[in-house]
């Protein structure tokens, strides 16, 4: 089986992957949007990580999705709701027993994937790392954090795991993938949401705990409800806790709203609704909640699924 990571979109995560994994003289192969993006980059010469104010090149190859040659390892670094479109244009590529690593955000985009490519292994990720694209193909490393790795059908580490140390990106193999994701989904809701609404960083939040401990009584019994309790435990404390060390932080839901991008609330705040729904669960405040972001992001012009 060949040993190419695959990464499918060079934004900011797939970037700062790509970079560590060529630097530790891995092969990574781009695999971008389309030949129009292929040629802009091809024109740039490679990515840029700024990292500790210092900035690398890396002249990583490059193609399109219509490129030959086959598929056994992809990192899917997209958008959660360009996810499943991307990976399946390249199903035909994807080898018998493929592995897929899922980079995206919240729950859903995941289960999206794997019903386009059955045959294949996919390995969730969640992520505390963060980077942000200053420029195409020009990434800033802005946050030190650690990344999980699961596959929720299978607990065997994967061949290729040490290529992670070994790159230099921290990471842990977990049986409890789901729980994690499950944490992080619920932590993001009860806090991007509020702080789109209430247009204030984190710590503008602190004026508003009341409301945040209601969405997190009705998270709680979410997770609880979908087979979960792990994740539930302690939830409005440890939000409080994030508030706090991230009270001068804009949150990533917010920092989308207000340069005009698409949000992920669909795989987020709207993921938890569409579950507590199916569950038979009322959870008055969590849908309040979502009807207002939105209202909000329709008046604003912008996609709310
Ligand atoms: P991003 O910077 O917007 O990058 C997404 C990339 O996907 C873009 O380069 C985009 O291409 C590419 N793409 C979209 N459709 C594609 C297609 N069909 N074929 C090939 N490439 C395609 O997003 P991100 O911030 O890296 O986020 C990726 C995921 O990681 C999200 O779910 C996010 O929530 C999660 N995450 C991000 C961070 C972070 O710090 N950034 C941290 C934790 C988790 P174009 O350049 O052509 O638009």
């Amino acid at each position: 089986m060949s040993s190419t990571w695959h990464i499918l979109g060079a934004g900011s995560l797939g970037s700062l992957w790509a970079c560590r994994l060529a630097r530790a003289g891995k092969a990574v192969r781009l695999i971008l949007r389309d030949d129009r993006r292929l040629a802009a980059y091809q024109a740039a010469g490679g990515l840029t990580l700024v990292e500790h104010g210092q900035a690398s090149h890396y002249a990583i190859p490059a193609e399109s999705p219509g490129a030959h040659g086959p598929i056994h390892r992809l990192l899917v670094a997209c958008k959660a709701y360009d996810a499943a479109s991307a990976v399946a244009r390249l199903a035909p590529r994807l080898a018998e027993g493929a592995e897929l690593v899922l980079l995206q955000n919240g729950l859903g985009s995941q289960d999206e994937v794997a019903d386009q490519v059955p045959r294949t292994r996919c390995i969730f990720a969640s992520s505390t790392e963060g980077a942000f694209r200053e420029d195409d193909w020009r990434v800033r490393f802005a946050g030190q954090g650690f990344n999980w790795l699961g596959d929720p059908a299978n607990p065997t580490v994967p061949q290729w795991f040490d290529d992670l140390s070994e790159a230099g990106i921290p990471a842990e193999w977990t049986v409890d993938i789901l729980t994690r994701l499950w944490r992080k989904l619920a932590l993001n809701c009860a806090i991007n949401p509020l702080t789109v609404l209430h247009d204030c960083h984190n710590g503008g939040l602190l004026e508003h705990l009341g409301e945040v401990a209601t969405l997190c009584d009705e998270l709680a019994a979410l997770l609880r409800r979908c087979g979960q309790p792990q994740a539930a435990e302690m939830l409005d404390e440890e939000v409080q806790r994030v508030i706090l060390a991230t009270a001068a932080n804009y949150s990533s839901m917010y920092q989308d709203v207000r340069h005009g991008r698409r949000t992920e609330v669909h795989y987020l705040l709207g993921h938890a609704c569409r579950t507590a729904a199916r569950h038979g669960l009322g959870l008055p405040h969590l849908e309040r909640l979502h009807q207002r972001l939105v209202d909000s992001l329709q008046a604003r012009g912008l996609p709310s699924d």
